[in-house]
């Protein structure tokens, strides 16, 4: 069998097959596996064995703010799937040597781990899951992307073309799984199934450009609707995290964050910052005006006094002595500013944020000169939605029939698992885990065959 796309869910369904006994290639599309996986942070949500509906729990408690009124998503049947073989996913992952830790520390939340390290920790899963599928016998073509699924006369997937200006190689499998990830990368099927989210900035693996669900529909397969940005990384500067790997987020939690016209929407430090990017996308425009005092300032990565001096390209920072002025330099009305920074102060003072219920040592006044305004822009994680499969990742037909052959898992087919919004250590548990099933499912019918 033949899997596409070597991130998480990729690599995931690989092992997962290659442990059934069957003989698989990874084909990627780039000189290197990774995709988004590798830029992510690493968390990641699992359940134990038999405690499957635990960690559904957790992830629909979650997403309960953000659940739309009539909306079918998310759909806790796919949940339920990726919380029965969660264990399993980490069985992999501690076999190709990970170390897969439960959150711990402040803010820990229940069912989450990551592979043991203090930083980042998405690139690990690359590192170590590449040899380890080598060790289970799997083969992998890098620089190989798929470019056309080759369909017998019953409409059955029987294979996969790769065909670049210098190869031409053709996987005859007896099952295909696309694990080609979202398709943030691509405007063009952004503004035709997710036109609110064009021009985004976006924190994605460049190869992400939607070929697997092109591929999909062109031989059938129905697509999700309802897709969104997976939005709410805020970082100073949208270019550098295309360049090195976007951090999670790059702005202060004990700052005030207003929208473009002045007004505070929200707690600062909301869960996994995509809270933020909803309040904010659903007002004036993709990210904010971050508000500091000198005090605060002193806590900005790249310091506060370089960013202004450059003030150049995508990094926007003013620094001001009085609020007035600073609401002039970013174009806020000042009388919408001085009065969010009055009542942000006035919360601050009393010690309880009882407009959005901010955690109340994150609440600090902004009241030493000078003050700050530096732009924040909200960067998306990928498109969440994709192709339609059933719970076992099989992919479907528009009146609901299965494309044999045809398996799909990861972002490229992850619409039914989230309600509004993205939820942190989500994605790569749909990843991670659908890879497991797919991986499974795809093998047992190569196997038949
Ligand atoms: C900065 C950042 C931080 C994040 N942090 C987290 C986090 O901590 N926890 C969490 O749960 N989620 C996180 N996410 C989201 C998560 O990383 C992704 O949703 C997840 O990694 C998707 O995995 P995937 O395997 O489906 O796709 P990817 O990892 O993107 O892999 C897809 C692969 O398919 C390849 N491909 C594409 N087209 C073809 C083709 N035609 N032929 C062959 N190969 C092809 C791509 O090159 C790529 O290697 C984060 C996202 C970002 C951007």
């Amino acid at each position: 069998m033949v899997v596409v796309g070597g991130g998480l869910s990729g690599l995931t369904a690989a092992c997962s097959a290659a442990g059934q006994g069957a003989s698989v290639a990874l084909i990627e599309k780039q000189a290197f596996l990774g995709g988004t996986t590798m830029l992510a942070t690493g968390t990641i949500r699992y359940a134990d064995e038999g405690d499957g509906a635990g960690m559904v729990q957790a992830i629909l408690d979650e997403g309960a703010p953000f659940r739309e009124e009539g909306s079918q998503f998310p759909i806790t049947d796919y949940l339920d799937a990726i919380g029965e073989v969660s264990y399993k996913s980490t069985a992999i992952y501690n076999a190709a040597g990970l170390n897969m830790l439960p959150e711990s520390g402040d803010g820990a939340r229940p069912y989450v781990q990551k592979p043991d390290t203090s930083g980042k920790a998405g690139g690990l899963y690359i590192k170590q899951l590449e040899p380890y599928l080598e060790s289970l016998g799997g083969t992998i073509y890098k620089s190989s992307p798929a470019t056309e699924l080759i369909l017998d006369d019953s409409g059955a997937v029987v294979g996969v073309i790769s065909d670049t200006d210098t190869s031409k190689k053709t996987f005859n499998a007896g099952a295909v799984v696309l694990a080609c990830g979202d398709f943030a990368r691509n405007q063009e099927l952004i503004k035709e199934y997710d036109p609110e989210s064009a021009g985004n900035f976006t924190g994605t693996a460049v190869g992400n450009t939607g070929d697997g669900l092109v591929m999909a529909v062109k031989a059938g397969a129905a697509v999700w609707d309802d897709m969104f940005s997976m939005g709410g990384a805020f970082v100073f500067n949208p270019y550098d995290s295309h360049r090195a790997g976007m951090k999670a987020s790059e702005t202060l939690d004990n700052s005030l964050f207003v929208s473009l016209t002045g007004e505070r929407r929200i707690k600062e430090n909301a869960s996994s910052k995509f809270v933020q990017a909803v309040f904010i996308n659903e007002n004036e425009g993709d990210g904010c005006w971050d508000i500091m005092d000198a005090e605060i300032a002193k806590g900005t990565e790249v310091p506060i006094d370089e960013m202004v001096a450059a003030n150049g390209g995508a990094r926007i920072a003013y620094q001001a002595d009085t609020i007035e002025e600073l609401a002039e330099l970013t174009g806020i009305d000042p009388a919408v500013l001085g009065a969010t920074v009055d009542r942000y102060n006035e919360l601050c003072e009393a010690g309880e944020d009882t407009d959005f219920g901010k955690d109340a040592q994150l609440m600090v006044p902004i009241k030493t000169p000078p003050f700050y305004a530096v732009r924040s822009y909200c960067v998306t994680r990928g498109i969440a939605g994709g192709i339609k499969t059933t719970t076992s990742a099989e992919v479907v037909r528009e009146d609901g029939s299965i494309i044999p052959g045809l398996y799909a898992s990861g972002a490229i087919a992850s619409r039914p698992f989230y309600g509004g919004a993205y939820q942190g250590a989500a994605a790569l548990s749909v990843a991670g885990n659908m890879g497991y099933i797919a991986g499974e499912n795809a093998a047992k019918t190569a196997l038949e065959k």
